[in-house]
């Protein structure tokens, strides 16, 4: 039986455009687009394309506002260290608890060796930020505020563009993780305050290794990478061409399937969890009811092991994501269920399920067939108690 791929948030499955459109760039058009013969034109010609589809999917005013990276995490760490860089005299970062390592490591480690304040603002039991203390932080002090769009673990979405204004009022440079966003939302940078944000191929249906970070006109900007001069400066080394090829192969179809299809997932996602909540007693879906990425489920079944029902989906054929890991030996919470305030004895059982456009409804079905035996069976021989 063909696996049932129910994890697109940790990756997604390249798209056969996509990879035929990068193919040439291997063999044929292989030139160093810093190159001044026509075999390094083809390459420059190709990147700025890509550069032209990107900023199409997000509505960037230029094209020259997005430079290409080697994915999130780095788009991530060139944001809030050049945001840093730019603004000497101000040294706190504003941000939230349920970031992506990506960020959430990067700030943890500023504070630990860089004379580095970080406010990370609460959120309530839905994921939502908590709009009191976000306006209390925001001072003259704040170089830079990173904030992420939609949540990963459960799809929750920020109110990015709302809170691009209000750091705008005190100075500070407004960063956006976008990664899940990205393809799944429609954007339109221009029409916000938001100065920079980071996406990544891979969540899209395009290649791994590959990204890119929109830094608004007029923004100033460190370079991460030190290098020669490619991206106009901002991001040194001879560019990943068939990769960015690929990214804008990408774009160009998110935003092609964009409506139709994204109906179509959230249908797949909304049939999926209302099976699961009937079928399951004493489960509940987290994130925010209102603001919540299309493709994404995070359903914390109580008192069960999340990492052990996804271990026998697993045997089912069936992937997807547990909310929490077994470290040293005993069972923890995701950073953002516990950030959320999750009974422990819930979000140790979540288990997060994401589409694509590629999930068909037959896949649903099945899930819906097996998972309510493996939560019973689990529940029976290894319950999980209180404390
Ligand atoms: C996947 C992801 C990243 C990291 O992107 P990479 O391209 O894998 O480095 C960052 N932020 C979020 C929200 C993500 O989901």
């Amino acid at each position: 039986m063909r696996p049932i791929y129910l994890d697109n948030n940790a990756t997604t499955r390249v798209d056969a455009e996509v990879f035929q459109g990068m193919l040439p760039f291997f063999i044929d058009q292989f030139g160093n687009a810093s190159s001044m013969h026509d075999i390094g034109a083809a390459a420059g010609k190709a990147i700025k394309t890509a550069r032209r589809k990107l900023q199409a999917l997000i509505g960037a005013k230029f094209d020259h506002e997005i430079t290409f990276t080697s994915g999130g995490t780095e788009s991530d760490n060139a944001a809030i260290l050049s945001g840093l860089e730019v603004n000497p005299e101000r040294t706190e970062i504003v941000t939230s608890p349920v970031e992506h390592p990506a960020v959430r490591t990067l700030c943890a480690h500023l504070e630990k060796t860089r004379c580095v304040k970080v406010h990370r603002i609460p959120v309530d039991h839905y994921g939502r930020l908590d709009f009191d203390a976000y306006r209390a932080a925001l001072t003259h002090r704040v170089a830079i505020v990173s904030i992420m769009w939609a949540n990963n673990e459960t799809g929750t979405i920020f109110p990015v563009a709302k809170l691009a204004e209000m750091a705008k009022e005190v100075g500070a440079l407004f960063h956006t993780d976008a990664v899940q966003a990205v393809g799944k939302l429609p954007i339109d940078l221009k029409s916000t305050a938001i100065d920079m944000l980071s996406l990544s191929g891979h969540k899209l249906h395009g290649p791994k290794g590959v990204g890119a970070l929109y830094i608004r006109r007029g923004v100033p900007f460190h370079a991460l990478i030190k290098g020669g001069r490619q991206e106009r400066d901002r991001r040194a080394g001879t560019e990943n061409t068939p990769g960015i090829v690929g990214l804008g192969k990408a774009a160009e179809l998110a935003l092609q399937y964009m409506d139709k299809e994204n109906k179509r997932v959230k249908s797949l996602r909304d049939r999926l969890e209302k099976g699961l909540l009937e079928r399951i007693p004493k489960s509940f879906v987290t994130g925010d009811p209102l603001a919540r990425l299309p493709n994404t489920t995070n359903v914390a079944f109580d008192r069960v092991d999340g990492e052990a029902i996804q271990f026998l989906l697993n045997r089912h054929g069936i992937a997807c994501s547990s909310g929490s890991a077994c470290t040293s030996g005993s069972l923890v919470r995701s950073h953002v269920l516990r950030a959320m305030n999750i009974p422990h004895t819930a979000a140790l059982g979540a288990v997060r399920f994401s589409f694509s456009r590629y999930n068909l409804e037959e896949e649903v079905d099945r899930v819906l067939e097996v998972t309510p035996e493996i939560v019973k069976k689990l529940r029976d021989s290894f319950p999980i108690s209180a404390g």
